[in-house]
């Protein structure tokens, strides 16, 4: 599928920056996760993490995308895999599943989701895609206008993400409120969605 010289990180080795993207979706999820773990350390339980078990993937799942559909619908002229990418500026690192290089001379994240399409792209989903967009225009030095997701429980169905302006501004708004609970150390808001409490493992330490 290479029929254009790809870009190149600007460095082979991402800094080491501990706040990852996965840590921003567990922040979305609720706040105080941002606490619970980062100010007081207290561990939760893998079990317990549905964003967690949102990710799963395999590698076999990704051989089921049809490279053909991939060029001729999507305009992907390259793909590369489980990029690494931080940012010093952001404060942030993550590695996606795919980094898309498209005809147009512009980059996309391709973020396969263990779920089915709902026919709506949730805002952690778009917050997700969008952090991995600004990692992917600092790493490259390329323009990000769009994501990609593709719903493994729903036939592999790809949903575009058109990225505006603002989604952008939006993920670094979340990105900086993680890392002001983490330096200033103050209890966050409770997430609005109390059914999410109802199976998170902090519910009994927590004043919700
Ligand atoms: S119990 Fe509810 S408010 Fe407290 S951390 Fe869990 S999800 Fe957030």
């Amino acid at each position: 599928m290479k029929t254009e010289q790809s870009p190149t990180p600007t460095s082979c080795e991402p800094p080491a920056i501990p706040l990852t993207v996965t840590h921003v979706l567990e922040h979305l999820f609720c706040p105080r996760f941002t606490y619970f773990q980062y100010v007081i350390s207290l561990p939760q339980w893998e079990e317990r993490r549905p964003i967690v078990q949102m990710g799963r993937k395999s590698h076999e799942d990704r051989k089921k995308i049809n490279p053909t559909y991939l060029r001729k619908k999507l305009g992907v002229v390259d793909r590369k895999f489980d990029v690494p990418m931080a940012s010093m500026r952001l404060g942030v690192r993550g590695s996606v599943d795919e980094v898309l290089t498209l005809s147009d001379g512009s980059m996309a994240p391709f973020d396969y989701k263990f779920a089915e399409d709902r026919g709506r792209v949730y805002h952690n989903q778009k917050m997700q895609s969008a952090l991995y967009g600004l990692l992917i225009r600092e790493t490259f030095q390329r323009p990000v206008h769009r994501g990609f997701l593709c719903y493994l429980r729903s036939k592999h169905k790809v949903v575009t993400i058109e990225f505006s302006d603002d989604d952008f501004l939006d993920a670094e708004l979340i990105l900086k409120e993680v890392l002001e609970v983490i330096q200033v150390g103050y209890f966050p808001r409770a997430t609005k969605a109390k059914a999410r409490c109802r199976d998170c493992c902090y519910r009994n330490i927590c004043i919700q």
